[in-house]
């Protein structure tokens, strides 16, 4: 047992520190506040930023332009990156995480090849589409179909709350192909590129936080796709889609961090300087106290998303939780955290011109994506009564 960074992840951690910190921060509040016209062009820059930097290639093989590093060093580049930048981390982990992982895992030789490339470039944007108006927490409840016409396929459906959907040139959609097999055998996951006939996106939504990242809903009316656009067998899109989200909950865990850690230091720096009666505020217990506190949340919140990614590099069968145990902490962790950071900040918290009012609307969304705090809990409790059964 060894807690010491190896010197690869000591050098990826200090890179992507310095990186980060000169080339997404300063941009930060900006993004925030860019009109939504203006969000797609500024967002793209940052990912092709992190894209010259490998970020987007860190989960993908060589051959392809990536580095292929472990989990626990992706999540300690990605830490930085939502240090920095939390939406630039969920716009950059949608395209290269969420969609780029299920190619990487299930993809044809084929379709790695026409995709993952421009994906680790940061030239092609993925997404990734599972959610509808209605199936969220309940994803195998679906609607959106597939039906095999000769050698095409036609998709009919609305996905909603899709990250990067305005931006996106492809998008990885579920649909069921044959509904009466169930979503273990009757989902089939497509790779659906922006010009397919019957492809479009609405408007992004107006959001409370990540707002340098667009949301959007993509809608498939009769949408006309090759065979070939199916990723790996038919039937099973849903098992896919549920292997991805394990990947994702380490990776929302991580941005919840970076959004935390951010609030934290933000907090002791203002805390120093800002004077109450005479003192610095970091003189008065009572916040020197939430400063200690947000140092062990933190801590712990790394440490869980360190065992998850650990346990699913190690394929421990009981990876699928670790990664529940570090979202939820870690979610609900930066939120406690961001709040008390406005505390902290006193009024100047509560205004738009001072980091911490964003970083408590983007915390929210860490407990409510890719699986809601009560969805983990449901699932953690699921196992801890399997567990003790016995
Ligand atoms: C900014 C943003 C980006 C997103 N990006 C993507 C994306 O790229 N791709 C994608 O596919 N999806 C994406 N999502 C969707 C996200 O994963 C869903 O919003 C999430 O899974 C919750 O689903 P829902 O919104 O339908 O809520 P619902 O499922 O309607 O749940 C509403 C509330 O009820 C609770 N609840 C539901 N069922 C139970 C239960 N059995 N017991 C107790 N409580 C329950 C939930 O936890 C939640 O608090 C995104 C969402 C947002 C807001």
């Amino acid at each position: 047992m060894n807690y010491d960074y190896t010197d690869v992840q000591k050098s990826v951690q200090e890179n992507f520190a310095n990186f980060c910190q000169k080339e997404l921060a300063p941009r930060a509040q900006m993004l925030d506040k860019a009109h939504e016209e203006e969000v797609p062009a500024l967002i793209k820059e940052n990912i092709r930023k992190l894209a010259s930097i490998g970020y987007l290639g860190m989960a993908h093989e060589e051959k392809y332009g990536g580095t292929e590093l472990d989990l626990i060093t992706q999540a300690i580049a990605g830490e930085e990156v939502a240090r920095a930048c939390a939406s630039s981390f969920l716009s950059a982990g949608a395209s290269c995480g969420l969609f780029g992982v299920p190619l990487k895992l299930f993809g044809s030789e084929a379709q790695k090849q026409k995709f993952l490339p421009g994906i680790i470039s940061g030239d092609l944007i993925g997404a990734f589409g599972l959610t509808e108006p209605e199936a969220g927490s309940d994803a195998a409840s679906i609607k959106t179909t597939a039906v095999k016409k000769g050698n095409e396929w036609v998709l009919n459906g609305v996905k909603t709350f899709i990250t990067n959907a305005t931006l996106a040139d492809v998008v990885l959609v579920m649909a069921y192909n044959d509904k009466a097999a169930g979503p273990g055998a009757g989902v089939t996951a497509f790779l659906v590129e922006k010009g397919a006939p019957g492809f479009s996106v609405s408007k992004p939504f107006d959001k409370l936080g990540f707002r340098g990242s667009p949301t959007a809903e993509v809608i498939l009316q009769d949408c006309v796709v090759p065979d070939g656009a199916v990723l790996g067998n038919v039937g099973q899109g849903f098992i896919q889609a549920m292997q991805t989200l394990e990947f994702g909950r380490i990776g929302m865990a991580t941005v919840a961090l970076g959004i935390a850690v951010n609030a934290m230091e933000l907090s002791n720096a203002y805390s120093k300087e800002r004077k109450t009666f005479g003192k610095p505020l970091n003189r008065y217990q009572m916040i020197s106290f939430k400063l200690a506190d947000m140092m062990i949340m933190t801590d712990i919140a790394r440490m869980l998303i360190h065992k998850a990614a650990w346990a699913k590099e190690a394929k421990n069968p009981e990876a699928a939780i670790h990664a529940s145990c570090a979202k939820l902490f870690a979610s609900e962790t930066a939120t406690q955290i961001a709040s008390m950071a406005v505390q902290v900040f006193g009024g100047y918290g509560y205004i738009k011109e001072f980091p911490v009012e964003r970083l408590y609307r983007d915390a929210k969304l860490g407990e409510i994506g890719e699986g809601a705090s009560e969805i983990q809990r449901i699932l953690i409790a699921k196992s801890i009564l399997a567990k003790y059964a016995k």
